[in-house]
C-alpha cells in the first residue's frame, strides 16, 4: 500500500517497468523486498539480451547528439534534475528506506547527496577545462581539450541505490556522456523512479535518453554491458569479487573502469583524544545503516592507557540504540538487506569467538520478522582474521595499541584502503597519521569518522578498494577524453626535438 501511495507522489505509478509483486514473480519479473518485514514491494520486468542490445544501440545514438550540446546547456539539464530530485525528495527518500532499510534521516540524506552532486555538476559545466602549454616551436601552439567520452555503464550496490548513481549520472551529464545504469536486484524501485525523474526532466529539455536503465541478472544484462565495447568507461560499484570480475572483462577489451569496492574501515583513538566526541563519530559510524556503508567502521583502534574506559562507553551507548523499523521516530538502526546478510553475520560472530574475540555487546540477531541484527562489539586479539575480511553488518572490533605507528600499522593491515580516521589533539600525530607513512586510505579524517564524506572532494579508495574516484575535485576528468592538439600557424615545417627531414 505505502509503495503504491509513493510511487503516485513520484509518478512512476504507471512504469511500464514495474509489476504487481504477487505470488512467485514470473519469468522475467523479479520482486524487490522490504528488508524490514522480508515482504515484497512490487515486481520489476528484467531486461532479456535483446532488450539490452536495444538499450545500448540507442544509448550509442543519442550520445552522438548529446555530446554536442554545449556544455553550459547541459549543465542546465542537470540543473533541472536537481530541482525536480528537490521536489521529490521526501518520497524517493522513503522509498530508499522502504527499499534497503535506511532510517528516514539518511534515506533522505542520500538524495540530498545527489541533489548536492548536480548543482557541483552545474558549476562544472561552465569549468570543463583544458590547458595551455608553451610550444618548443615557434608559431606554434600546445594545448588541451576534453572531449564526451560515449555511453557509461554505471552498476551500483544496493546500499546506495540512489546517490551513487547521481555521482556517476550527473557528472558524466555535462561531460557529455550518456548513462546506462544498472542497479543492484536489491533496490530495482528506487532505479526506477530515479531514473524516470532523470529522464522526464531529460526528455522535456528535449533530450530523451540521455539516462537509460538496464535492469537484469549479473550474467545477462551485467556481463553484456561490460563487456560492450560501445561503452567506454564502466564505473561499478560493489564487493571486490565483482570489482575483480568487472575489472578483468573491461581489461580485456582495454575499455577504462572506475571501482569503487568494498572498505575495512578503522578509527584510531590515540590517549590524548576528545573521547566524547570520537565515541559519537565511532557509534555513528559503526551502526548507521546498520553497518552497511563502504565507509562503515568496522575495526577500532584503540590507546590501551584508554582502552577499558573508552569501550565500556561504547558498550553503554550501544546498549541505548534503538533497532527496528526504519521509517518509525526514534530508530536508529534499520534492517539489513536480506536473510543472507543475516547469515553473514552471524557466521561473522561465530568465527570472531572461535578465532579468541569476545562479545561485549550484541552478536546475535533480533527475533521475529525482518533482517535485524543487534550492533556488535568484539574485543579483538590482535591479528584477529575475521577482522581482516569486510562483514557487510554493525560488527566492532576493538584491538589496543601502544604506540602511533604500531596503530597506523595495524590500520594499513587489511587489504582494503577506502577510508579511516584518527582522533588526537596532539598535531604531531594527526600530521604522521596524514604523512607518506601514514594511512594508506584514499580517504584519512582527522577528528571525525570514517563514513559521510562530502560530495566537494574525490571519493574512493587504494588497494582492493579499486583505485577509482568519484564526485567532487577532478573526478570529472575519469568521464572524459582528454586531447593534445598542436596548432602550426606559420609557414614551415619545424619538428619537435629540433630534428631535421630535408
Ligand atoms: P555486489 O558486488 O554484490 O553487487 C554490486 C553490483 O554489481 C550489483 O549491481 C550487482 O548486480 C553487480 N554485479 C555483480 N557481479 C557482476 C558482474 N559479473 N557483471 C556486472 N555486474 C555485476 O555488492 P553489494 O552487496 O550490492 O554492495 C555491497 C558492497 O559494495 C560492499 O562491499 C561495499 O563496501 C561496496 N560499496 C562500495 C562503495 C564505494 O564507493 N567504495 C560504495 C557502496 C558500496
Amino acid at each position: 500500500m505505502r509503495f503504491q501511495e509513493i510511487a503516485a507522489r513520484l509518478g512512476i505509478d504507471g512504469d511500464p517497468r514495474l509489476a504487481p509483486a504477487e505470488g512467485e514473480p514470473p519469468p522475467g519479473v523479479a520482486h524487490s523486498e522490504n528488508p524490514a518485514t522480508g515482504e515484497p514491494i512490487a515486481g520489476v520486468r528484467l531486461d532479456d539480451a535483446a532488450s539490452c542490445e536495444r538499450t545500448i544501440a540507442q544509448s550509442v545514438e543519442t550520445f552522438r547528439k548529446w555530446r554536442m550540446v554545449p556544455a553550459p546547456a547541459r549543465g542546465q539539464v542537470v540543473r533541472a534534475i536537481a530541482d525536480e530530485l528537490r521536489r521529490h525528495r521526501d518520497a524517493l527518500g522513503e522509498l530508499v528506506s522502504l527499499e534497503v532499510g535506511k532510517i528516514r534521516a539518511e534515506g533522505l540524506g542520500e538524495v540530498q547527496e545527489t541533489i548536492d552532486v548536480a548543482d557541483f555538476a552545474v558549476g562544472l559545466s561552465r569549468q570543463l577545462h583544458g590547458l595551455t602549454m608553451p610550444s618548443e616551436r615557434p608559431d606554434h601552439r600546445l594545448l588541451e581539450q576534453w572531449h564526451p567520452l560515449g555511453p557509461v555503464g554505471v552498476i551500483t550496490a544496493f546500499n546506495f541505490p540512489n546517490a551513487v548513481w547521481g555521482w556517476n549520472a550527473m557528472l558524466a551529464a555535462v561531460c557529455g556522456d550518456v548513462t546506462i545504469w544498472k542497479p543492484s536486484l536489491l533496490a530495482p524501485l528506487t532505479a526506477v523512479a530515479t531514473n524516470a525523474i532523470a529522464e522526464r526532466v531529460a526528455a522535456a529539455a528535449g533530450h530523451p535518453g540521455v539516462f537509460r536503465l538496464l535492469i537484469g541478472t549479473d550474467d545477462v544484462a551485467g556481463e553484456r554491458l561490460v563487456a560492450d565495447r560501445r561503452v567506454p568507461l564502466i564505473s561499478a560499484t560493489g564487493s571486490c569479487r565483482m570489482g575483480r570480475r568487472v575489472g578483468e572483462v573491461v581489461a580485456r577489451r582495454l575499455g577504462r573502469t572506475l571501482l569503487e569496492l568494498g572498505g575495512n574501515n578503522a578509527v584510531i583513538v590515540h590517549r590524548d583524544a576528545d573521547q566524547d566526541l570520537a565515541a559519537k563519530y565511532v557509534v555513528f559510524g559503526a551502526v548507521g545503516t546498520a553497518g552497511q556503508r563502504c565507509t562503515s567502521t568496522r575495526r577500532l583502534i584503540v590507546h590501551e592507557e584508554i582502552a577499558a574506559g573508552f569501550t565500556a562507553r561504547l558498550v553503554a551507548a550501544y546498549d541505548t540504540i534503538r533497532v527496528g523499523d526504519p521509517l518509525a521516530e526514534g530508530t536508529l538502526v534499520g534492517p539489513l538487506i536480506s536473510s543472507r546478510a543475516v547469515e553473514g553475520f552471524e557466521a561473522a560472530v561465530a568465527k570472531a569467538a572461535q578465532q579468541g574475540g569476545r562479545v561485549l555487546a550484541g552478536g546475535a540477531r533480533v527475533a521475529g520478522r525482518g533482517h535485524f541484527v543487534r550492533p556488535t562489539i568484539i574485543r579483538a586479539p590482535d591479528n584477529l582474521p575475521i577482522a581482516m575480511e569486510e562483514t557487510f553488518a554493525p560488527i566492532l572490533y576493538i584491538f589496543a595499541y601502544k604506540d602511533i605507528e604500531q596503530a597506523i600499522a595495524m590500520q594499513n593491515s587489511v587489504d582494503q584502503g577506502l577510508s579511516s580516521a584518527v582522533f588526537t589533539s596532539d598535531v604531531r600525530v594527526s600530521e604522521r597519521f596524514l604523512s607518506a607513512a601514514g594511512s594508506d586510505c584514499g580517504i584519512a579524517n582527522v577528528n571525525l569518522g570514517t563514513s559521510g564524506a562530502e560530495i566537494g572532494g574525490a571519493f574512493g579508495g587504494e588497494k582492493d578498494t579499486g583505485g577509482g574516484r568519484e564526485s567532487g575535485s577532478d573526478a570529472w576528468k575519469a568521464y572524459m577524453r582528454r586531447q593534445t592538439a598542436t596548432i602550426n600557424a606559420g609557414a614551415g615545417m619545424t619538428l619537435a626535438q629540433g630534428i631535421r627531414f630535408e
